[in-house]
């Protein structure tokens, strides 16, 4: 089937007594033993299990070609998950523009597991080659990547980390199983901050690890999961079924506004650079259109300005909020050191750009009075 049915229908658990058309709500923190009354449902408490966490869960496993998922109550929980599932004393090869978060986490947290990472290019495959270790047993993928939008060649990273026995992970938020699905080229794990564009409504905070196969790291990951227990609310897991139905067509949305967003940028005379892997200028866009569906919402441009101005121009939006994040219907920007920790290599005047489902001529009208207000 195709991403549009699956979206709509993988697990969807329908109330047969009630003959609903959509799967209801399971807030019950506690479910009766199979020996009581009750039928045999094999639920016992929430944190471990929950209808609608695997109504959820299935949807995700299809939606990314695995087998498995696991849902967490944030990206980052997700992400903590799967560096835990490793050995401490393991090395880690992570992409060095990666989110920031993922980047303290692994640089501050995940130390005192022990956890030892290096920072490289992962869009050249020769300096993953060099910065394997005998204890490297994880690459770590972001692509596109946040904030610069670089675009890794997934199949060819894959390649290299099988001959070494290492598994290879994909932060996949940014372009969503609707536009690129990493474990079709090799990648064994896909993590999603499913805060972004599986919500789509910039209303849910949610994580989610979905994995190739059965691997012994999947079950540890299953086992943090519940054992450490930072797992959305069933109802969380609810809306966010719900939003996922519309995914590949806002995916096609996003992607059709910020390319046209992107081509006003470019020709604009007070932009200097403009990030967007739909754009044939791009670095990575080759790349991009082999292994992504379309090319997604995101978009960072530097201007030809200080940080000062970067900042006035999106404090002049009227249309798009100046705010961080990324994913929903409303288009959103941000100079974006104002979010990132002081020691950012971000240059002042870069400007990121979440790209919503608004009219596209409605925002490039606002981009455009505000890009003259420097
Ligand atoms: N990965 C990427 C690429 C992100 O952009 C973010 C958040 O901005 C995260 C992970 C973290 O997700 P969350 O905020 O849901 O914990």
């Amino acid at each position: 089937m195709h991403i549009e049915t699956q979206s709509i229908h993988a697990g969807e658990k329908t109330d047969v007594n009630a003959r609903s058309v959509t799967s209801p709500v399971y807030p019950s923190t506690m479910f009766r033993h199979q020996d009581e009354a009750g039928g045999p449902s094999g639920y016992i408490y929430t944190r471990a299990s929950n209808p609608n966490r695997d109504n959820l869960e299935q949807l995700l496993a299809t939606l990314e070609h695995g087998s498995q998922a696991a849902a967490f109550a944030s990206g980052m929980a997700a992400s903590t998950a799967v560096f835990q599932s490793l050995d401490p004393g393991a090395h880690v090869m992570v992409s060095d523009d990666v989110y920031h978060g993922t980047r303290l986490l692994l640089t501050g947290l995940m130390k005192r597991w022990n956890l030892e990472s290096s920072f490289v290019d992962t869009t050249d495959p020769q300096q993953i080659r060099e910065s394997i270790q005998k204890t490297t047993r994880l690459i770590w993928i972001e692509t596109p990547s946040n904030p610069m939008l670089h675009i890794t060649d997934l199949e060819k990273i894959a390649e290299i980390a099988s001959a070494h026995n290492i598994i290879v992970s994909v932060d996949n938020t940014w372009a969503s199983p609707a536009l690129q699905n990493p474990l079709d080229h090799g990648a064994d794990l896909v993590m999603h901050s499913a805060t972004k564009y599986l919500s789509g409504h910039s209303d849910i905070l949610s994580g989610v690890v979905i994995t190739k196969a059965e691997s012994p790291i999947f079950d540890r990951i299953r086992a943090i999961q519940g054992g450490s227990g930072a797992v959305p609310s069933p109802f969380d897991c609810w809306l966010l079924q719900r939003s996922i139905k519309t995914l590949a067509y806002r995916m096609r949305g996003h992607s059709e506004n910020a390319g046209k967003v992107a081509r006003f940028l470019e020709a604009h005379p007070v932009v200097e650079q403009v990030y967007y892997p739909g754009l044939p200028s791009h670095p990575g866009h080759d790349i991009a259109t082999r292994q992504m569906s379309g090319y997604g919402g995101m978009i960072s441009f530097s201007i030809k300005g200080n940080g000062d101005d970067a900042m006035k121009i999106t404090s002049s939006s009227r249309l798009i909020a100046n705010a961080t994040s990324l994913g929903g219907v409303e288009s959103l920007w941000e100079q974006r050191i104002r979010s990132e920790p002081e020691e950012t290599q971000t240059s002042p005047s870069l400007i990121r750009l979440s790209v919503g489902l608004e009219h596209p001529d409605d925002l490039i009208g606002d981009i455009d009075q505000s890009l003259n207000q420097m």
